[in-house]
Protein backbone atom coordinates (compact mmCIF):
# COMPACT_ATOMS: atom_id res chain seq x y z
CA UNK A 1 0.00 0.00 0.00
CA UNK A 2 1.65 3.12 -1.21
CA UNK A 3 0.55 6.46 1.70
CA UNK A 4 -1.79 7.86 -1.34
CA UNK A 5 -4.29 5.24 -0.53
CA UNK A 6 -3.90 6.49 3.05
CA UNK A 7 -3.81 9.95 3.02
CA UNK A 8 -6.46 10.91 0.10
CA UNK A 9 -9.27 9.67 2.19
CA UNK A 10 -7.81 11.32 5.72
CA UNK A 11 -7.80 14.83 2.94
CA UNK A 12 -11.48 13.83 1.97
CA UNK A 13 -12.37 13.43 5.79
CA UNK A 14 -10.68 16.61 6.83
CA UNK A 15 -12.26 18.87 4.30
CA UNK A 16 -16.03 17.69 5.00
CA UNK A 17 -15.68 18.27 8.44
CA UNK A 18 -14.36 21.55 7.86
CA UNK A 19 -17.01 22.68 5.56
CA UNK A 20 -19.32 21.91 8.50
CA UNK A 21 -19.27 23.83 11.23
CA UNK A 22 -17.73 21.98 13.87
CA UNK A 23 -20.34 22.51 16.54
CA UNK A 24 -23.01 21.71 14.78
CA UNK A 25 -25.29 20.25 17.28
CA UNK A 26 -28.70 19.13 18.61
CA UNK A 27 -29.20 21.33 22.00
CA UNK A 28 -31.79 20.69 24.53
CA UNK A 29 -33.06 22.34 27.73
CA UNK A 30 -35.57 21.41 29.99
CA UNK A 31 -37.40 23.77 32.78
CA UNK A 32 -40.74 24.20 35.40
CA UNK A 33 -43.13 26.74 34.17
CA UNK A 34 -46.75 26.73 33.76
CA UNK A 35 -47.23 23.94 36.13
CA UNK A 36 -45.97 21.50 33.77
CA UNK A 37 -42.12 20.42 32.05
CA UNK A 38 -41.32 22.21 29.15
CA UNK A 39 -39.12 21.68 26.50
CA UNK A 40 -37.48 23.01 23.89
CA UNK A 41 -34.76 21.19 21.36
CA UNK A 42 -33.13 22.38 18.44
CA UNK A 43 -30.47 21.69 15.88
CA UNK A 44 -27.82 25.13 15.52
CA UNK A 45 -24.58 25.40 14.51
CA UNK A 46 -23.64 27.52 17.41
CA UNK A 47 -23.55 26.41 20.92
CA UNK A 48 -23.98 30.07 21.86
CA UNK A 49 -26.99 31.20 19.71
CA UNK A 50 -28.85 27.83 20.82
CA UNK A 51 -28.53 28.51 24.07
CA UNK A 52 -30.00 31.89 23.13
CA UNK A 53 -32.84 31.24 21.39
CA UNK A 54 -33.46 28.58 24.39
CA UNK A 55 -33.34 31.28 26.63
CA UNK A 56 -35.73 33.49 24.66
CA UNK A 57 -38.24 30.78 24.71
CA UNK A 58 -38.33 30.07 28.32
CA UNK A 59 -38.49 33.59 28.97
CA UNK A 60 -41.59 33.74 26.99
CA UNK A 61 -43.13 31.01 28.75
CA UNK A 62 -42.48 32.60 31.64
CA UNK A 63 -43.92 35.81 30.59
CA UNK A 64 -46.99 33.80 29.73
CA UNK A 65 -47.26 32.21 33.14
CA UNK A 66 -46.93 35.70 34.96
CA UNK A 67 -49.76 36.67 32.61
CA UNK A 68 -52.20 33.79 32.26
CA UNK A 69 -52.05 31.59 35.82
CA UNK A 70 -55.08 31.30 37.62
CA UNK A 71 -52.87 31.53 40.48
CA UNK A 72 -50.46 34.41 40.22
CA UNK A 73 -52.34 36.93 42.13
CA UNK A 74 -50.49 39.92 40.15
CA UNK A 75 -51.84 37.98 36.80
CA UNK A 76 -54.21 39.49 34.02
CA UNK A 77 -56.75 36.03 34.41
CA UNK A 78 -56.29 36.54 38.28
CA UNK A 79 -57.20 40.17 38.03
CA UNK A 80 -60.01 39.75 35.44
CA UNK A 81 -61.19 36.94 38.00
CA UNK A 82 -61.71 38.75 41.04
CA UNK A 83 -63.25 41.92 39.45
CA UNK A 84 -65.01 41.49 35.92
CA UNK A 85 -67.86 40.47 37.70
CA UNK A 86 -68.44 43.95 39.26
CA UNK A 87 -66.86 46.09 36.39
CA UNK A 88 -65.45 45.68 32.69
CA UNK A 89 -61.97 45.04 32.90
CA UNK A 90 -59.15 46.49 30.87
CA UNK A 91 -57.04 43.52 29.83
CA UNK A 92 -54.31 43.03 27.36
CA UNK A 93 -54.68 42.35 23.40
CA UNK A 94 -53.14 39.47 23.75
CA UNK A 95 -55.21 37.90 26.44
CA UNK A 96 -58.02 39.64 24.93
CA UNK A 97 -57.53 37.69 21.45
CA UNK A 98 -56.94 34.60 23.61
CA UNK A 99 -60.18 34.50 24.99
CA UNK A 100 -61.88 35.53 22.19
CA UNK A 101 -59.99 32.42 20.19
CA UNK A 102 -61.50 30.21 23.02
CA UNK A 103 -65.08 31.47 22.34
CA UNK A 104 -64.75 30.45 19.04
CA UNK A 105 -63.61 27.03 20.30
CA UNK A 106 -66.50 27.18 22.22
CA UNK A 107 -68.80 28.00 19.46
CA UNK A 108 -67.52 25.08 16.95
CA UNK A 109 -67.20 22.15 19.85
CA UNK A 110 -71.08 23.54 20.84
CA UNK A 111 -69.95 24.35 24.08
CA UNK A 112 -67.92 21.46 25.33
CA UNK A 113 -64.82 23.68 25.21
CA UNK A 114 -65.66 26.26 27.90
CA UNK A 115 -63.28 28.83 29.79
CA UNK A 116 -65.74 29.35 32.68
CA UNK A 117 -65.76 25.69 33.40
CA UNK A 118 -63.64 27.55 36.47
CA UNK A 119 -66.97 28.39 38.24
CA UNK A 120 -66.83 25.01 39.23
CA UNK A 121 -63.43 23.55 38.50
CA UNK A 122 -61.65 25.60 40.81
CA UNK A 123 -63.12 23.76 43.85
CA UNK A 124 -61.41 20.61 42.93
CA UNK A 125 -57.99 20.32 44.08
CA UNK A 126 -56.36 16.86 42.35
CA UNK A 127 -53.19 17.21 44.04
CA UNK A 128 -54.89 17.31 47.80
CA UNK A 129 -57.85 15.06 46.45
CA UNK A 130 -60.50 17.72 46.82
CA UNK A 131 -63.69 18.02 45.41
CA UNK A 132 -66.86 20.11 45.42
CA UNK A 133 -70.15 18.46 46.97
CA UNK A 134 -73.14 17.67 44.84
CA UNK A 135 -74.95 20.85 46.13
CA UNK A 136 -72.01 23.21 45.18
CA UNK A 137 -71.83 21.66 41.55
CA UNK A 138 -75.69 21.97 41.11
CA UNK A 139 -75.23 25.93 42.44
CA UNK A 140 -72.62 27.24 40.55
CA UNK A 141 -73.21 24.48 37.20
CA UNK A 142 -75.03 27.89 35.82
CA UNK A 143 -72.31 30.05 35.77
CA UNK A 144 -70.49 27.23 33.27
CA UNK A 145 -71.59 29.48 30.28
CA UNK A 146 -69.84 31.37 28.07
CA UNK A 147 -72.24 33.50 26.88
CA UNK A 148 -72.05 34.90 30.87
CA UNK A 149 -68.66 36.73 29.05
CA UNK A 150 -69.36 39.96 27.56
CA UNK A 151 -66.00 41.37 25.59
CA UNK A 152 -65.73 44.63 24.20
CA UNK A 153 -63.15 45.11 21.62
CA UNK A 154 -62.81 48.36 20.63
CA UNK A 155 -62.80 49.24 24.67
CA UNK A 156 -60.55 45.65 25.03
CA UNK A 157 -62.37 44.82 27.93
CA UNK A 158 -63.99 41.55 29.66
CA UNK A 159 -67.12 41.43 31.69
CA UNK A 160 -68.71 38.66 33.59
CA UNK A 161 -72.47 39.19 33.72
CA UNK A 162 -72.75 37.09 37.07
CA UNK A 163 -71.65 36.58 40.06
CA UNK A 164 -68.99 33.66 40.99
CA UNK A 165 -68.32 33.23 37.22
CA UNK A 166 -64.48 32.54 36.56
CA UNK A 167 -61.91 32.01 33.78
CA UNK A 168 -58.99 29.46 32.98
CA UNK A 169 -57.38 29.44 30.31
CA UNK A 170 -55.44 25.65 31.26
CA UNK A 171 -57.39 24.01 27.96
CA UNK A 172 -55.48 26.31 25.64
CA UNK A 173 -52.62 28.37 26.95
CA UNK A 174 -50.02 26.25 27.31
CA UNK A 175 -50.57 25.21 22.92
CA UNK A 176 -50.59 28.94 22.52
CA UNK A 177 -47.22 29.18 24.18
CA UNK A 178 -45.83 26.46 22.52
CA UNK A 179 -46.83 28.25 18.99
CA UNK A 180 -45.16 31.34 20.72
CA UNK A 181 -42.14 29.20 21.23
CA UNK A 182 -41.75 28.16 18.01
CA UNK A 183 -42.64 31.72 16.39
CA UNK A 184 -39.08 32.86 18.48
CA UNK A 185 -37.18 29.88 17.30
CA UNK A 186 -38.05 31.00 13.43
CA UNK A 187 -36.66 34.40 14.53
CA UNK A 188 -33.38 32.83 15.54
CA UNK A 189 -33.50 31.21 12.03
CA UNK A 190 -33.40 27.84 13.54
CA UNK A 191 -35.11 25.25 11.08
CA UNK A 192 -35.32 21.62 12.98
CA UNK A 193 -36.65 22.13 16.39
CA UNK A 194 -39.34 20.85 18.79
CA UNK A 195 -40.91 22.77 21.79
CA UNK A 196 -43.16 20.81 23.90
CA UNK A 197 -45.00 21.95 27.20
CA UNK A 198 -46.62 19.07 29.32
CA UNK A 199 -48.94 16.99 26.73
CA UNK A 200 -48.68 20.01 24.01
CA UNK A 201 -45.77 20.29 21.54
CA UNK A 202 -44.98 21.48 17.78
CA UNK A 203 -41.91 20.26 15.66
CA UNK A 204 -40.43 22.79 13.57
CA UNK A 205 -39.41 21.12 10.13
CA UNK A 206 -37.77 17.36 10.68
CA UNK A 207 -35.37 15.81 12.74
CA UNK A 208 -32.64 16.55 10.18
CA UNK A 209 -33.68 14.57 7.00
CA UNK A 210 -36.01 12.57 9.01
CA UNK A 211 -39.24 12.58 10.84
CA UNK A 212 -38.98 13.04 14.60
CA UNK A 213 -40.53 9.61 15.92
CA UNK A 214 -43.47 11.43 18.84
CA UNK A 215 -44.98 8.80 21.21
CA UNK A 216 -48.92 8.95 22.47
CA UNK A 217 -48.34 7.99 26.35
CA UNK A 218 -50.64 4.48 27.07
CA UNK A 219 -53.11 5.92 29.12
CA UNK A 220 -52.90 2.91 32.09
CA UNK A 221 -48.75 1.89 31.31
CA UNK A 222 -46.50 4.50 32.15
CA UNK A 223 -44.21 4.81 31.01
CA UNK A 224 -45.46 3.04 27.97
CA UNK A 225 -46.35 3.85 25.24
CA UNK A 226 -49.81 3.44 22.95
CA UNK A 227 -47.78 4.23 19.66
CA UNK A 228 -44.75 6.13 18.04
CA UNK A 229 -45.72 8.21 15.14
CA UNK A 230 -43.19 9.86 12.74
CA UNK A 231 -44.27 13.50 11.91
CA UNK A 232 -42.87 16.67 10.71
CA UNK A 233 -43.63 20.33 11.20
CA UNK A 234 -46.93 19.76 13.12
CA UNK A 235 -48.43 20.47 16.09
CA UNK A 236 -49.73 17.62 18.44
CA UNK A 237 -51.32 17.59 21.95
CA UNK A 238 -52.54 15.07 24.02
CA UNK A 239 -55.17 15.25 26.58
CA UNK A 240 -55.52 12.26 29.61
CA UNK A 241 -57.38 11.57 32.42
CA UNK A 242 -54.12 10.34 33.91
CA UNK A 243 -52.19 13.81 34.02
CA UNK A 244 -53.84 15.72 37.15
CA UNK A 245 -56.52 13.22 38.94
CA UNK A 246 -57.44 11.32 42.31
CA UNK A 247 -59.70 8.66 42.90
CA UNK A 248 -62.11 8.22 45.30
CA UNK A 249 -64.67 5.71 45.82
CA UNK A 250 -63.71 3.90 42.49
CA UNK A 251 -64.60 6.86 40.30
CA UNK A 252 -61.87 8.82 38.83
CA UNK A 253 -61.95 12.69 39.56
CA UNK A 254 -60.15 14.03 36.63
CA UNK A 255 -59.09 17.92 35.51
CA UNK A 256 -61.19 18.20 31.93
CA UNK A 257 -64.55 18.84 33.01
CA UNK A 258 -67.59 18.55 31.01
CA UNK A 259 -69.66 21.74 30.94
CA UNK A 260 -72.29 20.10 31.43
CA UNK A 261 -72.38 18.29 34.53
CA UNK A 262 -69.30 20.28 36.24
CA UNK A 263 -67.78 16.37 36.79
CA UNK A 264 -64.30 15.04 34.93
CA UNK A 265 -65.78 13.84 31.68
CA UNK A 266 -65.34 9.69 31.77
CA UNK A 267 -66.02 8.50 28.32
CA UNK A 268 -62.36 8.61 26.93
CA UNK A 269 -58.72 8.17 28.97
CA UNK A 270 -56.74 10.21 26.18
CA UNK A 271 -57.57 11.85 23.16
CA UNK A 272 -54.67 13.09 20.48
CA UNK A 273 -54.54 15.71 17.97
CA UNK A 274 -52.52 16.72 15.09
CA UNK A 275 -52.93 20.04 13.64
CA UNK A 276 -51.36 22.84 12.11
CA UNK A 277 -50.52 25.28 15.51
CA UNK A 278 -50.74 23.71 18.67
CA UNK A 279 -53.15 26.96 19.68
CA UNK A 280 -55.74 24.33 17.82
CA UNK A 281 -54.74 21.01 18.78
CA UNK A 282 -54.54 22.21 22.38
CA UNK A 283 -58.35 23.22 22.39
CA UNK A 284 -59.61 20.30 20.40
CA UNK A 285 -57.83 17.71 22.33
CA UNK A 286 -59.38 19.50 25.73
CA UNK A 287 -62.66 19.66 23.20
CA UNK A 288 -62.81 16.02 22.27
CA UNK A 289 -62.19 14.28 25.66
CA UNK A 290 -65.20 16.61 26.61
CA UNK A 291 -67.11 15.40 23.36
CA UNK A 292 -66.34 12.13 23.84
CA UNK A 293 -65.62 9.51 20.85
CA UNK A 294 -68.77 9.55 18.66
CA UNK A 295 -69.33 13.30 18.92
CA UNK A 296 -65.46 13.90 19.07
CA UNK A 297 -64.72 12.14 15.89
CA UNK A 298 -67.06 13.70 14.20
CA UNK A 299 -65.58 16.97 14.44
CA UNK A 300 -62.59 16.39 13.85
CA UNK A 301 -63.67 14.28 10.57
CA UNK A 302 -65.31 17.26 9.55
CA UNK A 303 -62.37 19.64 9.84
CA UNK A 304 -59.56 19.00 6.81
CA UNK A 305 -56.64 20.57 9.08
CA UNK A 306 -56.72 17.82 12.05
CA UNK A 307 -56.26 14.37 12.82
CA UNK A 308 -57.45 12.46 15.51
CA UNK A 309 -56.04 9.16 18.13
CA UNK A 310 -58.59 8.52 20.51
CA UNK A 311 -58.27 5.74 23.40
CA UNK A 312 -61.40 4.83 24.70
CA UNK A 313 -62.37 4.03 28.53
CA UNK A 314 -61.80 0.47 27.85
CA UNK A 315 -58.24 0.88 26.17
CA UNK A 316 -59.19 0.70 22.41
CA UNK A 317 -58.10 3.00 20.18
CA UNK A 318 -59.89 4.91 17.45
CA UNK A 319 -58.64 7.25 14.59
CA UNK A 320 -60.01 9.85 12.44
CA UNK A 321 -60.46 9.13 8.85
CA UNK A 322 -57.30 10.84 7.57
CA UNK A 323 -55.40 8.61 10.11
CA UNK A 324 -56.51 5.56 9.01
CA UNK A 325 -53.95 4.34 6.10
CA UNK A 326 -50.90 5.55 8.88
CA UNK A 327 -49.63 3.21 11.24
CA UNK A 328 -50.25 3.30 14.72
CA UNK A 329 -49.13 0.07 16.06
CA UNK A 330 -51.48 0.07 19.31
CA UNK A 331 -49.48 -1.88 22.27
CA UNK A 332 -49.34 -1.54 26.61
CA UNK A 333 -52.91 0.18 26.21
P1 LIG B 1 -55.50 19.67 28.44
O1 LIG B 1 -54.49 18.93 29.22
O2 LIG B 1 -54.97 20.48 27.34
O3 LIG B 1 -56.66 18.85 28.03
O4 LIG B 1 -56.09 20.78 29.39
C1 LIG B 1 -56.73 20.44 30.57
C2 LIG B 1 -57.01 21.74 31.24
O5 LIG B 1 -58.04 22.42 30.51
C3 LIG B 1 -57.52 21.60 32.63
O6 LIG B 1 -56.48 21.51 33.57
C4 LIG B 1 -58.33 22.87 32.78
O7 LIG B 1 -57.48 23.94 33.12
C5 LIG B 1 -58.87 23.12 31.39
N1 LIG B 1 -60.23 22.59 31.16
C6 LIG B 1 -60.85 21.55 31.78
N2 LIG B 1 -62.07 21.34 31.27
C7 LIG B 1 -62.25 22.27 30.29
C8 LIG B 1 -63.30 22.56 29.38
N3 LIG B 1 -64.45 21.86 29.36
N4 LIG B 1 -63.13 23.58 28.50
C9 LIG B 1 -61.97 24.30 28.50
N5 LIG B 1 -60.94 24.07 29.32
C10 LIG B 1 -61.06 23.06 30.21
MG1 LIG C 1 -55.82 20.89 25.54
Amino acid sequence: MNWRSIALPFLLLKGALLAAPLSADWFSEQAEVMGTRIGVELWHDSEQEAQQAIDAVITEFQRLDRALSPYIESSELYRVNQQAAHQAVKISREFFSLIQTSLDYWQLTQGAFDITFASVGYQYDYREGVKPSDQAIAEALPLIDSRLLTLDAEAVTVRFENKGVRIDLGGIAKGYAVDRGIEILGQHGIEHGLISAGGDSRLLGDHRGRPWNIGIQAPRKKPGLAAVLPLSETAISTSGDYERYFERDGIRYHHIISPKTGRSASELRSVTILGPNATRTDALSTSVFVLGLEKGLALINSLDDVEAVIIDNRGKMHMSNGMQDQQAPGANR
